[in-house]
């Protein structure tokens, strides 16, 4: 059953039920005031009967000294024709209760009669065939003779009065829950209505639409359930496109990897099976042999780069402080002896938090990148310096320079701006990847400034050592 429903239905029932029970105490309120004035009413006319009985018995004739039985009978005729307007029933009984007088239509119950006490008046409500009489008892002293005196008051009209009313009540009751039930079912449709939204967002996302986002209706508590889901499906959206992308740059790779992969070894199976197949000259099989060796060393490179970056990836960073002096000198050390590309080198004394080993292997595949796309007998300029976020360490060139679009997509594993250039350097694009891997380590990453044709400049940021921060010392 729908949640709308069954709000509408709770309502309904709880209507029903406070309209029911407070319509019936009403009614039955108003019932037990009117018999009560009945009950007075009743008392009054037994009182009256009571003391016009006693009146007349004192007016019979002298003659008599005891009340006899047919006076009684006439005294009771008497007052019966004195209230035949009014509808007047009355029972008149002797000491020994045994009746002398009684109107016709009189009850022929004597439980009343049997239950009359002195000095008191009794009651009951009797219900002989379609109507209902008060039936009042009392103890009367006439002369000589106690005798009793029962009345009988007609309520039926009372009775009457209940029944209508519970009938109208009743109507009237219907009614409003008819109303009432057309304007809680508005009520509860509106609102539901932040429920229904939700649930059709819900659905649209798993249908995959995961940019679908429930509309919001209110500011109550839906409305920051509402708020709530929302933000949870964006955080999800994100998460699930992060998933995307990653395992799309996992097939990328793993593309780009049996293309790699590929070449070499197709250029190594053609030669091994020219050298095995046919007689060649000692020249010819030279160059096939050299060229199995070469292609050989360029998948061993690969390999190892591709190791480095896995290692990186997985690996945690030891950290130590340093002098960058020591990343200076052993690049020095590595270049100043070549005659194809003149270094020049230029840093501010200053000590970094970093590990050694990971930092040269960054600054080495830097420069080579440098040599490689420059001429031979330009400059390389290798510099260091201070900064307010940390030491800069940077390698400018004034090599052939990068496009913006190749400069964004530069880092990723088997990128290649120049593919023959590249493999003629026995490249295969896995070396920028390896120094993003290793300063994303080091809370670091590359930032890479480049104007086609003129050169380009690669830098990155390194933390300062402990208590050595911007001071330089060496
Ligand atoms: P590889 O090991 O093949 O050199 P890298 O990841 O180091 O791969 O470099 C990726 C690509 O970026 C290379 O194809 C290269 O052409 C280009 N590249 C790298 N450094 C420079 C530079 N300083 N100037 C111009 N192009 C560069």
């Amino acid at each position: 059953m729908k949640f709308s429903y069954k709000i509408l239905l709770s309502c309904i029932i709880t209507m029903a039920a406070a309209l029911g029970i407070g319509g019936y105490f009403f009614v039955n309120n108003v019932f037990e005031t009117s018999m009560e004035r009945e009950m007075e009413q009743a008392a009054d006319e037994n009182n009256i009967l009571q003391f016009a009985f006693e009146t007349a018995a004192l007016n019979i004739p002298a003659k008599y000294d005891l009340l006899q039985n047919s006076a009684v009978k006439e005294i009771g005729a008497n007052l019966e024709k004195r209230g035949q307007g009014t509808g007047r029933l009355l029972r008149l009984s002797d000491e020994n209760r045994e009746i002398l007088y009684a109107s016709e239509g009189f009850v022929e119950d004597t439980r009343l009669l049997a239950s009359i006490e002195q000095q008191t008046r009794a009651y009951q409500v009797i219900h002989p065939d379609e109507h209902y009489y008060i039936q009042t008892g009392a103890e009367i002293t006439a002369l000589d003779r106690t005798l009793y005196l029962e009345t009988m008051r007609d309520v039926t009209s009372v009775y009457e009065e209940r029944a209508r009313g519970f009938l109208v009540y009743r109507n009237m009751m219907l009614l409003i829950l008819v109303i009432s039930s057309v304007v809680m079912f508005f009520i509860s449709t509106w609102l539901t209505r932040p429920i229904r939204l939700l649930t059709k967002a819900a659905r649209k996302m798993t249908d995959g639409d995961y940019s679908y986002r429930a509309e919001q209706v209110s500011t109550d508590e839906m409305g920051q359930l509402t708020r709530d889901f929302n933000h949870m499906a964006g955080v999800l959206e994100e998460n699930i496109h992060e998933l995307e992308a990653e395992v799309q740059a996992r097939e990328d790779f793993i593309a780009a990897f049996s293309h790699e992969l590929k070449t070499p070894l197709t250029a190594v199976i053609g030669y091994a099976d020219l050298l095995r197949s046919r007689k060649m000259d000692e020249e010819k099989h030279f160059l096939s042999a050299n060229y199995i060796y070469t292609e050989g060393k360029r998948l061993e490179a690969m390999s190892l780069r591709l190791l480095d970056i896995i290692v990186t990836k997985r690996g945690e960073l030891i950290p130590q402080e340093m002098d960058v002096e020591v990343l200076f000198r052993y690049l020095k050390d590595m270049y100043e002896e070549q005659q194809k590309h003149p270094f020049a080198f230029r840093y501010e004394p200053g000590r970094i938090y970093g590990e050694a080993d990971l930092l040269k292997s960054v600054l080495l595949n830097l420069a080579d990148n440098a040599c490689k796309a420059s001429e031979p007998g330009s400059t390389i300029e290798v510099f260091g310096e201070k900064r307010k976020e940390g030491y800069l360490f940077g390698v400018k060139d004034e090599g052939v320079g990068i496009s913006p679009e190749d400069c964004r997509r530069i880092t990723e594993a088997f990128y290649m701006v120049d593919k023959s250039r590249s493999r003629s350097h026995n490249g295969a694009g896995l070396g920028l990847a390896l120094c993003a891997e290793i300063l994303k380590l080091h809370g670091s990453s590359l930032e890479i400034t480049s104007t086609l044709g003129e050169g380009s400049t690669f830098a990155f940021v390194i933390p300062y050592g402990t208590g050595t921060e911007g001071a330089g010392e060496l």
